[in-house]
């Protein structure tokens, strides 16, 4: 599932190919995403000028002169640059086609991903306007993440992975982070000193700025318009490293089932 560092690496390949150009047309081969695609969108963006790429958690926005293409993808989307006459396959739903014999093209087998059309203000979608905090936001650090969880007894990966609260963490981050911060997955919020959130901020904006310098061949790729889905290096130092030596200690790694989703974690140093 694409999280928020391969988001922010679409969005930075896309950049320097979307922004300053024309939208030409739309071609909707399959409206039935997350939420189907609205009928209009070609007349919407036909002429309109991409003026930039933004992110807010895991949702892209396509800035334009009278609105917003909010684009999302899901479980297993992608965008993609392809030459026009390049042929669609299976799973290609949605173009939009570009000056300069460019379309951005999205590809998702599964459909959870969504384009959307925002009129403004977009922040006020009732998609955005309900995000958590930016792990990349300056004033995302030990001291906010304390305050956000004052009042609360969840377990500190559910209260990471809680897009409400922090947005774009998932479930491998989260799990690296906490490695990282050397905090149990488990441990309830309200038991977190204030020297422990600090290290976990830290911890969660260098397990994400990790992952994006991992993602600088992605960029290339991408750059190529070969359509390359980009080769993310997968070295994580807890995520799916069961019963392998902790990198830090050496005691084995554990894993365990949290809200239905696989944590990773070292009983040795996270406690
Ligand atoms: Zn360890």
């Amino acid at each position: 599932m694409p999280e928020l560092p391969e988001v922010e690496t679409t969005r930075r390949g896309l950049v320097p190919h979307l922004v300053g150009r024309r939208i030409r047309g739309v071609v909707v081969r399959n409206p039935n995403l997350r939420w189907p695609v609205p009928r209009d969108l070609g007349r919407r963006l036909e002429g309109e000028e991409v003026l930039g790429i933004r992110r807010r958690g895991k949702y892209l926005l396509i800035d334009c002169r009278r609105g917003h293409v909010l684009v999302h993808l899901g479980m297993s989307g992608r965008l993609s640059l392809v030459p026009d006459d390049s042929p669609p396959r299976l799973h290609d739903h949605v173009d939009v086609q570009l000056e300069g014999n460019k379309t951005l093209r999205l590809t998702d087998p599964r459909r959870f991903g969504a384009v959307l059309w925002l009129p403004e203000p977009a922040e006020k979608h009732a998609l955005l306007s309900g995000l958590g905090i930016e792990p990349f936001d300056p004033e995302f650090d030990g001291a906010t993440l304390r305050r956000l969880a004052r009042g609360r007894r969840v377990a500190v990966k559910q209260f990471l992975m809680n897009g409400r609260i922090v947005t774009g963490v998932g479930n491998i981050y989260a799990s690296e982070a906490l490695f990282r911060a050397r905090i149990h997955p488990l441990r309830s919020v309200g038991r977190i000193s204030p020297a422990a959130w600090q290290r976990l901020a830290s911890a969660v904006v260098e397990t994400l700025e990790h992952a994006l310098s991992a993602g600088g061949s992605t960029l290339r790729d991408f750059a190529a318009s070969d359509g390359k889905p980009g080769r993310y290096q997968k070295r994580f130092l807890a995520y799916g490293r069961e019963g392998k030596p902790c990198p830090r200690c050496r005691t084995p790694i554990r894993a365990l089932r949290q809200g239905q989703r696989s944590t990773f974690y070292c009983p040795g140093c996270q406690r």
